[in-house]
């Protein structure tokens, strides 16, 4: 299985990627954890990305689809993986289509802008392994610790509410319109954000699962 998830910033993308990878067995690759990595040991892709993402701006294509190529090169994709968070713009999704990377589906997560703002400020990540949680929809089991490897959880720079404001625009704009692209390959499938179980559920279903 070879999905794709679409969804604006905070839908939701990460917590079920996580769900999907443990119940699908296949690897999630999210190139914001990947970035976000990449930030936190100083490496050149961290050095050139650090900017773009403390404004809520996107990374530039180039760096992306070498992260990409690289990624998906290793032996835990052979059997499939889930994209989270990439492609995020149409250059990117080209880019992965020449390299002649094909998918089974592409699953946009909808969700209000609204309902984001609200959700976003509660919002935590592992800064060790990137695992998410919310304050209250998804809690962790000891407050402040990731129940996966003990790590301290934070909140993210770029959930700051202008950020998340700036973040939007970006994804309406440049984000959005890969919709009609994968619609016209006949791969799109839209689900509701409707709470974290019944969300998975309807994921499954529309793959078929
Ligand atoms: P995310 O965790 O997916 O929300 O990503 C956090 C930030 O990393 C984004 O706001 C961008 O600055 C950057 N980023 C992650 N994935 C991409 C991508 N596919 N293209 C461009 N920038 C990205």
């Amino acid at each position: 299985m070879k999905l794709i998830l679409l969804g604006a910033p905070g839908a939701g993308k990460g917590t079920q990627a996580e769900i999907l990878s443990e119940k699908l067995n296949i690897p999630t690759i999210s190139t914001g954890n990947i970035l976000r990595a990449a930030v936190k040991n100083g490496t050149p892709t961290g050095l050139k990305a650090k900017e773009f993402m403390d404004a809520g701006k996107l990374v530039p294509d180039e760096v992306i689809i070498g992260i990409i190529h690289e990624r998906l090169a290793e032996p835990d994709c052979s059997n499939g993986y889930i994209l989270d968070g990439v492609p995020r713009t149409v250059a990117q999704a080209e880019a992965i289509e020449k390299a002649g990377i094909i998918f089974d589906a592409v699953v946009s997560i909808e969700i209000s802008d609204d309902e984001i703002i609200n959700r976003m400020g509660g919002r935590r990540v592992c800064e060790s392994c990137g695992s998410s949680y919310h304050v209250k929809a998804a809690p962790p089991k000891r407050d402040g610790i990731c129940d996966n490897c003990n790590g301290k959880l934070i909140q993210r720079k770029d959930d700051a509410p202008e950020t998340v404001k700036a973040r939007l625009e970006v994804y309406h704009k440049e984000t959005e319109p890969l919709k009609d692209f994968y619609a016209e390959r006949g791969l799109l499938k839209s689900v509701e954000n409707s709470g974290i179980a019944e969300t998975t559920e309807r994921i499954l279903s529309v793959l078929g699962k």
